[in-house]
């Protein structure tokens, strides 16, 4: 089985069919890259040098440090490096790259609070007894401190500084968690250490041994997930914008087929002409149908007024007839909301909740779609599941 990793793992959550493109097509892509990723690249070598000196007893004075930073930064710039934000230019990255170092250096110096186990270490995490589910990473640095814990230190160059409750669910580090764990016999345990250089900040947390084991049920079901998906369908969302597939993507080519067409050719595409004539029937059908509703409620305000006038509850025309019925329509408060998590209590403890209650079929299709169940409920669900592939429609306006 691949051996994965945090990031694959990532893509698929965020587009199964990016994760097709990228580990299963290999279609390669012209990489763009933009400078807040180089200046990542530029800072974690700058930190690596450090400790990696420092491990053959040589201290780097900041002047070495940040020299060193400038040169890389020299050497590797080309012009093609994206700046998105408007109003910067790539010295106020270098500058930024400049102050992370400074801030770092003047900190943690003279850097004894620990002891370097590995440097940009690669690591490899079996989430199983048989070796069968497995992922790697890299730690940007491995630590044992006096006490003997280890720590994962992790450098973010990150703008945004995320909130506790999301490191405390961060999976990358929690995974190189479990793969100290299965390494280093003699760990006592471990901290996750990020080092969030844009603020100077250090924020640490940990995970217990449950869960790990919860962390790895539930990469195993993705991973089960993953192998198992054939469709490997679209998400389409905002971050299309960033996505390096967007031409190769069904979702995105035909766009970037007619765009590369002169205005004259671009509209004789066959594509173009079809969606340009169904949403034109589209909307005089939805046109249509607004103004038949219109002529229908007026229809049926009048019988009501006729029903209530002739005391009839059926009024007869020549071929046809109409019950006017008068009914009570109850509300109840909606799903997911606490007021209907109060009302089945209610009727749980009046034992009446099963008489009530069904079976929630889309819930359900959905849970079989994306096997989100063990395998051996989802395969006694399997005989009472017929499979019909429907095409859908879905009409829209284009951003501009
Ligand atoms: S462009 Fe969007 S939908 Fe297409 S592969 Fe990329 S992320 Fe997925």
């Amino acid at each position: 089985m691949t051996v994965y990793s945090h990031s694959r793992l990532s893509c698929y959550e965020q587009c199964p069919q990016k994760f097709k493109l990228q580990y299963i097509d290999k279609i390669e892509t012209e990489e763009e890259q933009t400078v807040e990723a180089f200046l990542g690249i530029r800072v974690h070598e700058a930190l690596e040098k450090l400790y990696r000196d420092l491990a053959h007893q040589k201290t780097d004075t900041l002047e070495e440090l940040l020299d060193f930073f400038s040169n890389e930064w020299t050497t590797n710039w080309t012009d093609d490096i994206i700046i998105v934000k408007e109003g910067y230019q790539a010295d106020n990255y270098r500058n930024m790259g400049r102050k992370y170092l400074t801030d770092y250096y003047r900190r943690y110096q003279p850097f004894d609070q620990d002891k370097t186990v590995a440097l940009e270490e690669r690591i490899k995490i079996s989430l199983d007894d048989e070796g069968k589910y497995k992922l790697q990473g890299y730690i940007d640095r491995l630590t044992e401190t006096r006490d003997g814990y280890y720590e994962i230190h992790d450098y973010k160059t990150n703008s945004r500084l995320p909130l506790v409750e999301y490191l405390r669910s961060d999976r990358q580090l929690a995974l190189y968690m479990i793969g100290v764990k299965n390494l280093y016999p003699d760990v006592k345990d471990v901290r996750l250490v990020w080092h969030f250089l844009k603020f100077d900040k250090e924020i640490d947390s940990t995970r217990t041994d449950e869960e790990l084991l919860r962390l790895k049920k539930d990469t195993i079901q993705l991973i089960d997930t993953i192998e198992q998906d054939e469709r490997f369908e679209a998400h389409p969302g905002f971050l299309c914008d960033w996505c390096e597939y967007h031409s190769c993507c069904p979702q995105w080519s035909h766009l970037h087929m007619i765009q590369e067409k002169p205005a004259n050719e671009y509209l004789k595409d066959t594509g173009v002409v079809l969606v340009n004539q169904y949403a034109e029937i589209k909307s005089t059908q939805k046109h249509a149908n607004l103004q038949w509703d219109a002529q229908l409620e007026k229809l049926e305000e009048a019988l009501t007024m006729f029903a209530e006038k002739e005391h009839v509850e059926v009024v007869f025309g020549s071929k046809n007839k109409v019950r006017v019925s008068d009914n009570e329509k109850y509300s109840f408060p909606n799903k997911n909301t606490k007021e209907r998590e109060q009302l089945e209590k209610v009727l749980q403890k009046y034992g009446r909740l099963q008489e009530v209650s069904q079976l929630d079929t889309s819930a359900l299709g959905k849970v079989i779609q994306e096997n989100s169940w063990e395998p051996e409920v989802l395969e006694a669900l399997g005989k009472y599941v017929e499979v019909e592939r429907k095409k859908r429609f879905y009409l829209s306006k284009i951003k501009e």
